[in-house]
């Protein structure tokens, strides 16, 4: 069985390493030659358009994605000629916030107030009817907090306008959420569907920093909604792969700010801490494989390495630390890797990261 993997970003990397102990063998896609899910799976870095590097990926038994940017029109060809898991028309929903936020609506998932933006009158309209605060954002991508910029005061249009305008752009109002949270699910061709304990997460300029599952204090009802939600868009898609939905906690009320179809960052984590991980569960849905458990008894804590890698040796000598370096040249505002921490209590957890965050630094 070959799957095709359309990115060969981090996300690739672990979704080829999850290929490779099932026995799928992974194949990448990606124009980047230093893609670094290149290390372990045969690579393609030519650009998308190229004609072989489709006909190699046709013959591959499924082909999948970790890039919500791949062009549709290359992923609508590819569908023609072998099953493309998640569907296009659900990656072209996704690729833009406006389209995402109407499929929402219409299952009846809360989301921010929000008007489209095209021209300067646009969004001096959209501010009339949203009010400040506000966020400006790009409707197609944006990523770990780029191509955004919030609106306290009249006075801050003019300079969003300066940076933002001139692309096809998004003003919703700005949530005081209480609490980040994702919800990860998994479905199969044959409709059955798998959750993984809710995720609570925490944003540093824009970019997710900290992971924590199962997130604190999360009430059944809350995390019955959540699931139906996430239920809701998939029997709509007719979806199989992972699925993800980031939301804002505001009490009981559970908001939809984005979803991403494809495995997710903030289910780094299931990789030690859950008996089967988000990259598994997307290859054994794709691939029209019975899914795997999702329970988990204990806790789990992802922190994200950025920019730098800092020595890790020290964590070796504790069995439930995991050290994810991906391979990357480093760069500021580079993913780079990310550390997983497991317990068997909250405070167990929370002594362990904190001598974690001892090592990687805090960042603000
Ligand atoms: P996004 O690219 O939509 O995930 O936004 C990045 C981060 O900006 C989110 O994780 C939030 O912390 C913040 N953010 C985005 N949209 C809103 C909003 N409508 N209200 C409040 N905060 C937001």
């Amino acid at each position: 069985m070959k799957v095709g993997i359309l990115g060969g970003g981090q996300l690739g990397l672990m979704l080829a390493r999850a290929a490779r102990e099932l026995g799928v063998e992974p194949l990448i896609h990606d124009p980047k030659p230093d893609a670094v899910a290149g290390q372990v799976a045969r690579h393609l870095a030519v650009d998308w358009t190229d004609h072989d590097a489709q006909d190699a990926l046709a013959a591959c038994d499924v082909v999948t994605y970790e890039f919500e940017n791949v062009p549709i029109s290359i992923v609508e060809s590819l569908a023609a000629r072998v099953p493309v898991h998640p569907s296009p028309a659900a990656l072209a929903i996704s690729g833009d916030r406006v389209s995402e936020k109407n499929l929402f609506r219409e299952l009846g998932i809360e989301t921010a107030p929000f008007a489209v933006v095209n021209t300067r009158a646009d969004l001096d309209r959209a501010v009339a009817e949203i009010q400040l605060p506000a966020i400006l954002k790009t409707r197609r991508f944006g990523y770990d907090g780029k191509g955004q910029a919030v609106l306290r005061r009249e006075t801050d249009l003019e300079e969003a306008w300066a940076q933002l305008g001139g692309h096809p752009l998004i003003l919703e109002g700005l949530i005081p959420f209480e609490r980040e949270v994702s919800v990860i699910a998994a479905r199969s061709s044959d409709g059955s569907i798998c959750h993984w304990p809710v995720t609570e997460n925490a944003h540093v300029d824009g970019m997710l920093h900290i992971s924590r599952a199962p997130a604190a204090d999360f009430s059944p009802a809350l995390f019955e909604s959540a699931s139906k939600a996430l239920e809701s868009i998939m029997a709509k898609l007719d979806y199989v792969g992972v699925l993800v939905v980031e939301f804002f906690q505001l009490g009981e009320t559970l908001i939809a700010n984005e979803m991403a179809c494809r495995v997710h960052n903030s289910g780094h984590w299931t990789i030690e801490g859950s008996a089967t991980s988000q990259f598994e569960n997307h290859l054994r849905a794709v691939s029209g494989l019975p899914l795997g458990k999702t329970e988990r008894a204990g806790y789990s804590l992802m922190i994200n390495l950025v920019g730098q890698i800092p020595d890790l040796d020290v964590f070796a000598a504790d069995p439930d630390i995991h050290v994810h370096v991906y391979g990357k040249s480093a760069a500021p505002g580079r993913k780079l890797g990310h550390v997983t921490v497991l317990a068997d209590s909250r405070e167990a957890l929370e002594a362990r990261t904190h001598r974690v965050l001892e090592v990687v630094g805090k960042r603000a």
